[in-house]
């Protein structure tokens, strides 16, 4: 018997990586640059020696979603939580997508969406974005009328570009999505706007969110939605029993007590994002405008992996992304601690050199 499984067929690949290797600046997976706050730690710990570990936690995580519904105004009712954004995907998918439907991504985007679609046999359509990255809506209703996907995926802003989706863009494509409209904002509070303010009840839109990021939370793996609670209840039967374990559960909700100092925090990343734009603009690269914590850009002169092997010389790691499709030579920088992003600028300007 062959062990290559068939969905493989539809061309997995090697799947989806990034490569860590032992730097001392590390600015490849737009994680945090810091740790959580040490009151969480200790919150967490105490916590911990409270819960009855020979139980299955709560399956419903009914005070996590409490919580997550009172930081956004919403029921918990309207609130899925999983095991990172990742899963909230892949349920989504196993949910909405699956063999004999199609999913529309636009191009470049995060490539879990196409990636998670092919692992769950739902069909891909492409659609391709303008030069400078942004949406192009006779595009858009191009892939939407031709294809009729089942799930629209917005990123927004976009992961790797960086680029926020204009709100009016967004409302456009509800209107033309003939089903669910899925908006990533994995990023989503580095960006001035955010597509919760588009949801209602019985519109079919979600928004997906995680914990990786502003909540310095990656290793923990929590993700969430915010949508329909009636789409809420479906995803509920396809997720697996007890999916959420009980540590994960506590560390998400304690994590929303510290909402200011996780306020500061993106706004201190935000005024960084500013500065190493600006440092950028006056280098050899072109940059695009971002939104997010990670800005992408492209050296003029010299080759994007050659500019990237030449920072990893210098101990500085970030993401390569010269061979992806339609980011020939491009690479994407994490925005780190001011300290970190020094040691990026000056490695740069030799690299460039
Ligand atoms: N969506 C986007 C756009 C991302 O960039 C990432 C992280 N790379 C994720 C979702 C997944 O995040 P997680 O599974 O850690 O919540």
């Amino acid at each position: 018997m062959s062990l290559i499984p068939p969905s493989d067929e539809q061309g997995l690949g090697q799947g989806y990586h990034s490569p860590q290797v032992d730097v001392d600046v590390r600015l490849n997976t737009n994680e945090s640059p810091l740790p959580p706050p040490a009151a969480w730690v200790e919150e967490l710990q105490a916590e911990v020696g409270r819960i009855p570990f020979h139980r299955y936690p709560d399956r419903d995580a009914t005070e996590l979603r409490a919580a997550i519904g009172d930081l956004h105004g919403v029921e918990p009712g309207q609130v899925f939580c999983a095991n990172g954004s990742n899963e909230v995907l892949q349920t989504l998918l196993l949910t909405y997508g699956g063999p004999g439907r199609t999913a529309a991504v636009f191009e470049p985007t995060y490539a879990l969406h196409g990636h998670i679609c092919r692992l769950t046999r739902t069909a891909v359509a492409e659609g391709e974005r303008n030069d400078d990255f942004t949406l192009d809506l006779v595009e858009v209703k191009r892939v939407l009328s031709e294809h009729r996907p089942a799930v629209t995926f917005l990123c927004s802003p976009n992961n790797p570009t960086g680029r926020v989706e204009p709100r009016d863009v967004v409302a456009h494509v509800l209107e033309l999505a003939p089903g669910l409209v899925v908006v990533d904002e994995a990023y989503g509070q580095f960006a001035a706007w955010s597509a919760l303010s588009l949801m209602g009840e019985g519109r079919p839109v979600v928004v997906v969110r995680t914990f990786s990021k502003t909540w310095s939370m990656a290793a923990a793996r929590l993700g969430y939605l915010v949508g329909p609670a009636e789409l809420v209840s479906e995803l509920e039967k396809r997720a697996l029993p007890y999916h959420l374990d009980a540590m994960k559960q506590a560390a998400g909700r304690l994590a929303l007590r510290h909402r200011a100092e996780m306020d500061a925090r993106v706004a201190a990343l935000v005024e960084e994002r500013g500065r190493l734009a600006a440092a950028l603009g006056e280098m050899d690269v072109d940059t695009w405008p971002s939104e997010a914590n990670f800005i992408l850009f492209r050296p003029r002169r010299a080759g994007g992996d050659q500019v990237w092997r030449a920072l990893l010389d210098r101990s500085v790691l970030i993401r390569n992304c010269s061979s992806w499709p339609r980011l020939d030579g491009c690479l994407r920088v994490t925005v780190g601690t001011p300290e970190e992003n020094s040691a990026f600028l000056a490695a740069l300007a030799q690299a460039l050199a």
